[in-house]
């Protein structure tokens, strides 16, 4: 068979153990999962009742437009229908990108460590991947990225608030970048965690589109809105962009449930304040227990937050894991030393730094 060659390059995503998995491998009586970003208050109650409200016609295709959605999308966003895109997830966002602008003619700029989809996408479409590490505080370094941009480059990706540090770029430093960049560049930019967003001096996407149609903003239903499991995300663009992403899109790419609950969530903005303030109180926790045991840790904009102990990261992992706590180790994520831990809940988060502390002493003793 004559598959592509950069394919060989790729592994299959590594899914991490399940909760279920977990309780039974060490015997506990209960897991939390703080790995995945996922909102720990679940969803609105709007979509609850959506879901009991609503019969189902599961034999019919769904609305190929997402057209409830995206008149309420578009409502809440003051932007028009045809400035959005859906996807299952802003991951298939992403692809539509790679698919519509990236091959093996081209190339593709964008920071390290970050989102892994935007490189996984370009290697697949067979693009020629330029990264620039992020500054030893976690931040993009725009200046650096746009002397990667040239004749070639055909996408720029930039994540703020990124993954995984939880750093976020500057109005000035946004404005100044989308100043330089050539117009035959697209500028994704991934709002994934936008909602937890409380810096001041954090940019304005949508108004900045108005200035600079070469911007692409995704977002997403998963984190804050708390639909992970129904896959919902889209992108917001000038009228030109989203009409050259269109005809890639597949025809029912968002499912009948998917939509329905999106379309509920998004009425409930109460909600997604709500979490977006006892996410801010939860991260004061986390900063606290980091000051208190001088653990470097990135200031997050984000609801998860990256913690260096000065070990590597598995150890910190695998011991959280055997106690009931399911975090990430930054070996994966390009922080050797650190976890990623997602905001739970006031509770979740005492007790995940309980255990932190426990493993910590236990460091002591050791060395
Ligand atoms: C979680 C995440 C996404 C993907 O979310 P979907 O569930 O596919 O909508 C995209 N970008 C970043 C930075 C993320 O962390």
């Amino acid at each position: 068979m004559k598959w592509k060659p950069q394919i060989e390059s790729l592994k299959a995503y590594q899914p991490g153990k399940t909760m279920e998995d977990v309780q039974k491998l060490y015997k506990l009586e209960k897991v939390v999962k703080l790995a995945s970003n996922e909102n720990p208050f679940g969803c609105s109650a709007n979509v609850q009742k959506y879901l009991q409200e609503t019969a189902l016609s599961q034999a019919i295709y769904p609305d190929g437009y997402a057209k409830d959605l995206r008149l309420k999308v578009a409502e809440h966003l003051s932007v028009e229908p045809t400035q959005l895109i859906f996807g299952n997830g802003s991951d298939e966002v992403i692809e539509m990108i790679a698919r519509a602008l990236l091959d093996s003619g081209n190339n593709t700029v964008m920071a390290t460590p970050t989102f892994p989809q935007y490189k996984h996408n370009a290697i697949v479409e067979g693009a020629e991947v330029r990264e620039v590490p992020l500054d030893l505080k976690g931040k993009h370094q725009l200046g650096r990225m746009l002397k990667e941009i040239d004749d070639s480059t055909s996408v720029v990706w930039l994540c703020s608030p990124n993954n995984p540090t939880g750093e976020y770029i500057r109005h000035n430093e946004l404005v100044s970048f989308l100043n330089s960049v050539p117009p035959h560049v697209l500028v994704v930019l991934d709002e994934a965690y936008f909602e937890y967003v409380v810096a001041e001096d954090y940019y304005d996407s949508l108004e900045l589109l108005k200035s600079y149609p070469q911007l692409l903003i995704t977002r997403t239903f998963s984190k804050a809105y708390g639909l992970a499991g129904f896959r919902v995300g889209y992108g917001i663009g000038s009228h030109e962009v989203i009409s050259k992403l269109e005809p890639i899109r597949e025809p029912f790419n968002n499912n009948s449930l998917g939509q329905g609950a999106a379309a509920s969530a998004i009425e409930d903005q109460a909600f997604i304040k709500e979490c977006s303030e006892q996410n801010r109180e939860g991260l004061n926790q986390y900063y606290r227990f980091c000051e208190e045991n001088q653990l470097h840790y990135i200031p997050s904009q984000a609801n998860f937050i990256l913690i260096d102990f000065g070990v590597n990261g598995d150890e910190v992992f695998t011991f959280l894991m055997s106690k009931g706590f399911i975090v990430r180790s930054g070996q994966a994520l390009g922080y050797p030393n650190s976890v990623r831990v997602t905001v739970g809940s006031q509770e979740q988060n005492e007790e995940v730094i309980e255990k932190m502390k426990e493993f910590l002493k236990e460091l002591k003793k050791t060395k």
